[in-house]
Formats: C-alpha cells, sequence, structure tokens
C-alpha cells in the first residue's frame, strides 16, 4: 500500500481548519498538510500548517499541482455546496491515481414543528418566495444573490461574510455582514425585529449555522430550503477525526 506523507486539504470551511489542527495531533511531522483557499474571504480564518490561496487552473492545473506538489492524498473538506472544485478534485485524483477522501458534514434533517420547503436550487428558491410572504431572510452567500435580483413585491434581508458585487444586489435588499456561529437568542431577536415571515437557506449542515432553524421553528416560520448538489463518488465521512482515522494506516 502506498504510503501518505504530505496531504492537500481543499478548505474553505470550519471543518477543514479543525482537520488541519487534527492532523497535526495525530502525526506531526510525519504528515505535511497543505490547506487550498480559493481566497474568496479577506480574512479566512488561518488553519495550521502551509496554505496556498486561489484556484488551480480547473482539473489539468489541480492535476499538475498534486504531480509538482508531490501530494500522496487529497482531503476535500469544502463546502457542501462548491461542487465544481469538488468534481475537480475527483477528476485529478483519479487522472493521478492520488486516493482522495471527501469530508461532508451531514446535512440538516427536519425536526417536528418545522415547516420545510425543499427547493432543487436558489432559482426555484427566488420564484416561492411570493407565495410565501413579504419579508425573507436570506442566509446565502454573496454570490448567490443574483437568483432574488427580479422577486417582486418581497422585502429582503441578506445575512453574509463579505459585501456582494454591487451589480448583483437586489433592489429591495439590505445586506448584514457577519459570521457565525450565531445563538438562538440573536436569531430569534432578528427575525422578530424584522418582522421576517420565510427564511430562506442552502442545506449547508453543521452547528454553527443552524440556530436559524430553531429560531424559524419557534416562531413558525416557513424555511425555503435549497437542497445540496449530488455527493462526490468514492469515499465519505462527516468528521475530522473520522477523517484522521482514514489516513491512519497510509502515515507511516
Ligand atoms: P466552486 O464553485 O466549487 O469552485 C469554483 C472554483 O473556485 C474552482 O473551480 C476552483 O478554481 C476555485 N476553488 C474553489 N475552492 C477552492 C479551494 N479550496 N482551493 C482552491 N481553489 C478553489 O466553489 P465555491 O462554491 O465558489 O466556494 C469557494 C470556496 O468557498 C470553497 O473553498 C468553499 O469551501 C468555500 N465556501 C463555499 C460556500 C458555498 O456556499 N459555495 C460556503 C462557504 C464556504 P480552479 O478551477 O481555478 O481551480
Amino acid at each position: 500500500m502506498a504510503t501518505v506523507s504530505k496531504v492537500l486539504i481543499l478548505g474553505g470551511t470550519g471543518e477543514a481548519v479543525a482537520l488541519a489542527q487534527a492532523l497535526d495531533a495525530a502525526f506531526g511531522p510525519a504528515l505535511a498538510v497543505v490547506t487550498s483557499l480559493a481566497g474568496r474571504t479577506k480574512a479566512p480564518t488561518r488553519p495550521l500548517g502551509d496554505i496556498r490561496v486561489g484556484g488551480f487552473g480547473g482539473v489539468p492545473g489541480l492535476t499538475q499541482y498534486l504531480r509538482d506538489g508531490g501530494i500522496d492524498a487529497v482531503i476535500d473538506a469544502t463546502h457542501p455546496f462548491a461542487a465544481r472544485i469538488t468534481a475537480n478534485a475527483v477528476a485529478a485524483c483519479a487522472a493521478t491515481g492520488v486516493p482522495r477522501l471527501r469530508l461532508d458534514r451531514p446535512a440538516w434533517t427536519p425536526a417536528p414543528g418545522d415547516d420545510w420547503r425543499l427547493v432543487p436550487d436558489l432559482h426555484a428558491a427566488a420564484a416561492l418566495l411570493p407565495a410565501l410572504g413579504g419579508r425573507a431572510f436570506l442566509t446565502v452567500g454573496s454570490s448567490d444573490l443574483g437568483p432574488f435580483k427580479e422577486v417582486p413585491d418581497v422585502r429582503l434581508w441578506a445575512r453574509m461574510i463579505e459585501p456582494p458585487a454591487p451589480e448583483d444586489l437586489p433592489k429591495a435588499c439590505t445586506v448584514i455582514q457577519g459570521r457565525g456561529p450565531f445563538s438562538l437568542a440573536d436569531e430569534e431577536a432578528f427575525l422578530r425585529e424584522n418582522r421576517i415571515d420565510i427564511l430562506v437557506t442552502k442545506n449547508s449542515g453543521g452547528a454553527a449555522a443552524a440556530a436559524k432553524l430553531t429560531a424559524a421553528r419557534g416562531l413558525g416560520l416557513p424555511v425555503v430550503m435549497v437542497d445540496r448538489p449530488p455527493s462526490p463518488p468514492g469515499d465519505s465521512v462527516p468528521t475530522a477525526e473520522d477523517a484522521v482515522e482514514w489516513l491512519r494506516p497510509l502515515v507511516p
């Protein structure tokens, strides 16, 4: 069996930061760890180990990077909705024979009292809004606002880490810059104060952003839940600790 002395983490999530830390604790200097960030966030949480920033240049660029960088394994810990880099990792690892693991936080599932409207994408979410209410809270990324530009008669509040490009901003939209975790008390207060009647979110999963769902349940608000893109083929684990165990037999 091939051994692993250098691993590439595809990052941009809290799980990727936790993974870099867990790998350092488990393997120390026996394993070199490089985390790759897309470079979208101006002040990202910095993981332990080496960091590289920016796109690779599609599948050919990532394939070349794996070869030139002496990468022995890839752990794709990117966000569940970052489908392009995940597909690129599948293709580049297949081309090079580098083992790949997907670290995928579990999706949220509805609890008793939830009123979820499941939709396949952001366009479907936008189309549903006028029938549900007049004041919607969007918890989406800064590049996700486009589909909401033409929604008639709905006032929008959009929370995101980075501000959107001005041309992406819907007319009746207040942008709130913020990075989780958010407390249940704060989420409830926000929904009440702004008399929100619809919550829109992608099914990102994870604890850091889950309080809004509990708050919406408590207030009896409908949640427009955008479903995840399909998972990649191959090995997948839900936590950083599981990823350490996947690597353990491969690190000398
Ligand atoms: P995406 O659509 O899957 O990827 C678009 C392109 O961005 C990729 O083709 C790749 O460029 C580059 N890229 C993405 N992630 C990268 C990484 N970790 N390292 C180097 N290049 C990367 O990705 P996205 O949805 O825009 O997400 C970008 C980053 O933000 C990811 O790291 C993701 O984990 C994080 N994030 C995304 C979301 C979300 O809702 N999508 C939420 C929170 C965090 P090349 O083809 O040139 O290599």
